[in-house]
């Protein structure tokens, strides 16, 4: 492994370019000159070869959870899993009553000396300590983004040991994160109150399948919910961000909401481009929003095509597949996902026609590094960013072995797809981390993200 290095006989793609022949000079972990190919360099520098490969930005994974896995070792396993789907920095959440002063103390110190890639940290804001506390652990943890559950409003809150909020608090939470700046408030969307009593009925009906899971949660139940939290923003001047976005039903809304306020960002993730509602896989495709229909699917697919999806993101949940085979109202809710989310996009996106490179290389680099405070040094392949680097083979068949991935959770939904598409390195600040499969980077190499807010 050597820092300093010449990267020779790539495709370079980025949020501009679908693919462009160029060599990449790397000194001290950053890009140091993009150079046309064959362009001499000082001798002695190592050579890299990056024939037949097509060279991204770094990828990122915006919409990671920590915690539900081994709290401790995740960092280790997850990181590796992500470096094994070409992702050189994670941003992780955290849902927590307590002081974030505490829980970023206890997870850092766990994180140090495990992480394979860079990470940074959302908070869950879940009460006042919270909202009184805001400015602080954007200036002293570096921390920018904030998620905030529409869904557990009052007694849903109180049942998972949170303080139970309302609308007047998520009111005083955009008015404090608009008065601090470039702050995105993550807002999951759901009408919790239309799922409850849906809910009763049909579990009174004893219906169970993975449809009624999905019926449970109509989705106006997600549209309604944005279009309150985008009044609510733009009249407050506050930035959002719409995560697991699922439907066509609210991206519709998020199309017209736009063209009066600018700053909604929405992400879907890789699951509701590839199930429905009547994927046949029962409880193991138990999430939250659940699979939707396959018009919804198409309507994903449209969203990432014209721009109005801005970010892909796993919502990587690195449980046990025991947690999901369970009678479907208590299996768990979530996946694992990071790894797989880029051979998804090529082989199903791409190579099926329906999104080109620069788009996909949008979606993973330079989308969730502009509005997660991550640029200049990350996602991008312009001089002085971090030599963040995902060399990928376009034509590389692979099924999938979660096994294989180095994730603490033990399946994938994507397990026995063939998927065409595949990261074979992926280097962090100049260090090889993967190759070929094979871990090469250490643990506790990753370095923790400090986020600064924008000037703008
Ligand atoms: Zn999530």
């Amino acid at each position: 492994m050597a820092t300093d290095f010449v990267l020779r006989g790539g495709i370079a793609v980025d949020a501009d370019t679908d693919g462009q022949a160029l060599d990449v000079l790397v000194k001290d972990g950053r890009i140091a000159a993009r150079l046309l190919p064959g362009t001499p360099v000082a001798e002695g520098t190592p050579e890299i070869s990056a024939h037949g490969l097509h060279v991204f930005p770094g990828l990122i994974d915006a919409h990671v959870h920590f915690g539900f896995g081994e709290k401790i070792t995740e960092y280790e396993t997850e990181t590796v899993y992500a470096a094994q789907g070409g992702f050189t920095t994670v941003l992780g959440y955290f849902l927590n009553n307590e002081d974030y002063t505490e829980v970023y103390r206890r997870e850092q110190e766990y994180a140090r000396t495990r992480a394979y890639v860079d990470y940074g940290f959302h908070f869950s804001v879940a009460n006042e300590m919270h909202v009184r506390e805001l400015s602080e652990y954007v200036n002293k943890y570096g921390v920018t983004s904030f998620k905030y559950f529409m869904n557990f409003k009052g007694e849903e809150g109180r049942y998972l040991g949170l303080d139970g909020t309302d609308d007047g608090y998520f009111y005083d939470l955009l008015s404090e994160a608009a008065r601090l700046g470039d702050i995105k408030v993550v807002c999951h969307t759901e009408n919790i109150e239309i799922v409850n009593r849906i809910r009763r009925r049909l579990q009174a009906e004893g219906r169970d399948t993975l449809k009624d899971w999905s019926a449970s949660k109509p989705a106006f139940t997600e549209s309604e919910s944005c279009v309150r939290a985008m009044y609510f923003a733009e009249h407050l001047g506050a930035r959002i961000y719409i995560p697991h976005l699922s439907t066509r039903l609210a991206l519709d809304e998020v199309r017209t909401w736009r063209e009066r306020y600018e700053h909604v960002h929405v992400e879907t993730c890789p699951h509701y481009l590839t199930h429905d509602e009547d994927s046949d896989i029962g409880s193991l495709g138990k999430a939250n929003p659940p699979f939707r229909s396959k018009d919804d699917v198409e309507a994903m697919w449209e969203g990432l095509r014209d721009g109005s999806i801005d970010v892909v993101a796993s919502d990587h949940v690195p449980r046990k597949k025991a947690t999901k085979e369970r009678p479907l109202w208590l299996a768990s809710q979530g996946f694992p996902g990071t790894a797989t989310i880029l051979p998804v996009l090529l082989s199903e996106g791409y190579h099926k026609g329906r999104l080109g490179l620069a788009r996909i290389a949008d979606l993973l680099t330079r989308g969730p590094a502009r509005i997660f405070n991550l640029d200049p040094k990350k996602g991008s392949l312009a001089v002085g960013a971090d030599a963040d680097l995902t060399l990928v083979d376009l034509e590389r068949s692979r099924v999938v072995r979660a096994e294989e991935l180095g994730s603490y959770s033990d399946y994938s939904l994507y397990d026995g797809w063939d998927l065409k598409g595949w990261p074979v390195r992926t280097i962090v600040r100049g260090e090889t981390v993967m190759q070929d499969g094979k871990m090469v980077g250490k643990p506790g190499y990753g370095r923790y993200l400090s986020r600064k807010v924008n000037a703008k």
